[in-house]
């Protein structure tokens, strides 16, 4: 197969990138570099099979050639990236996915969206299941993502009823592990860089809020499984194993042996409460469910950012 990636300099789409070749396809790699990094697939770039093109996949997209596939994994994805780049994730979300889809129809190709838990917003059911319609303020600052990811949804499943595009739809949960950002802001990078550079570790309020954290090469392996198979209705793919921030904070600590004091500031606006998702339709629909234990994962991303200490990523991020 040769397979269309937008956002493959991101975190998942470069790890997608190099699991398709892995697999024997041929990639085309797009990335606007908003928030991906050259690094990330420096060296998938003169490999058989990996083409690249530095393109905005929310303006016209032309791509020369068979295309059997269209995985639209760009946006901005950690809270910290959409309040900085609001307009252009509203856009990738929306303009970016119908150009995908447009160009998924030209080709005849299956097309994959990258959704998100986002879509539950602040949840009112817990664990989160497929069926549940979430509970999302659309003015917001969350709302830039989690309305555009909702659109994406939407216009994604009327190309499929209207058009007859082959779709799929994952909503992913938050996934860590090698090649996240060092400064995306996310909870994991944040917490392991400041334990590396011992500076604080920033608990966004009492600690009490949960998520759960799955492994890259597990979210991996689901996503690549429900291109393969599965069916157009969203799927679910995350760790079940949930943690509050405050457990993940001591687990950092033990792990990285930093030096570093825990510090608590303003929890930010409709942060969600909880976030577990319901695996039960992965597991029936594609035979998956993790298997990295989330010590044997935090020890793998320490590794990762141990390695590009001393890089200028970790520095501290200096705000205009
Ligand atoms: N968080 C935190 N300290 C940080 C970064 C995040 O306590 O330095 C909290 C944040 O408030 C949220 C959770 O960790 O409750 C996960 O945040 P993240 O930005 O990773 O993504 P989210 O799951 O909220 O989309």
């Amino acid at each position: 197969m040769r397979v269309l990636i937008t956002g493959a300099a991101g975190f998942l789409g470069s790890h997608l990138a190099e699991r398709f070749l892995r697999d024997g396809h041929q990639v085309v790699g797009l990335d606007n570099f908003v928030t991906g990094h050259p690094d990330n697939i420096a060296h998938l770039i003169g490999r058989p099979g990996f083409e690249f093109l530095q393109h905005n996949i929310s303006t016209y997209t032309f791509v020369a050639g068979p295309v059997d596939g269209v995985l639209h994994f760009a946006s901005p994805a950690s809270p910290v990236d959409y309040l900085e780049h609001p307009i252009p994730t509203l856009k990738v979300g929306a303009l970016g996915t119908h150009n995908a889809l447009g160009l998924a129809k030209a080709k005849g190709a299956r097309f994959f969206l990258a959704s998100t838990s986002e879509v539950y917003g602040d949840p009112l059911i817990h664990p989160q299941t497929e069926s549940y319609w979430g509970n999302v303020n659309p003015i917001g600052p969350r709302g830039v993502y989690d309305e555009a990811k909702r659109f994406a949804e939407a216009i994604t499943m009327a190309y499929h009823r209207f058009h007859g595009v082959d779709t799929r739809i994952v909503r992913i949960f938050n996934t860590y592990g090698p090649r996240m950002r060092p400064r995306d802001g996310r909870v994991v990078s944040n917490f392991i860089v400041q334990a590396l550079m011992e500076e604080p570790i920033t608990i966004y309020g009492d600690g009490s809020q949960t998520r759960s954290f799955c492994y890259v090469d597990d979210e991996i392996d689901g996503i690549v499984r429900l291109f393969h198979g599965g069916d157009p209705d969203p799927v679910n793919i995350g760790n079940p194993d949930e943690y509050t921030v405050r457990q993940l904070a001591d687990l950092v600590v033990e792990l990285t042996g930093t030096r570093s004091t825990i510090v608590h500031r303003a929890l930010p606006a409709d942060d969600p409460r909880v976030r577990r998702p319901d695996i039960t339709r992965a597991r029936s629909l594609l035979g998956w469910e993790p298997h990295v234990a989330v010590r044997e994962g935090l020890a793998r991303t320490i590794e990762y950012f141990r390695s590009l200490r001393g890089s200028d990523r970790m520095a501290p991020k200096i705000r205009a």
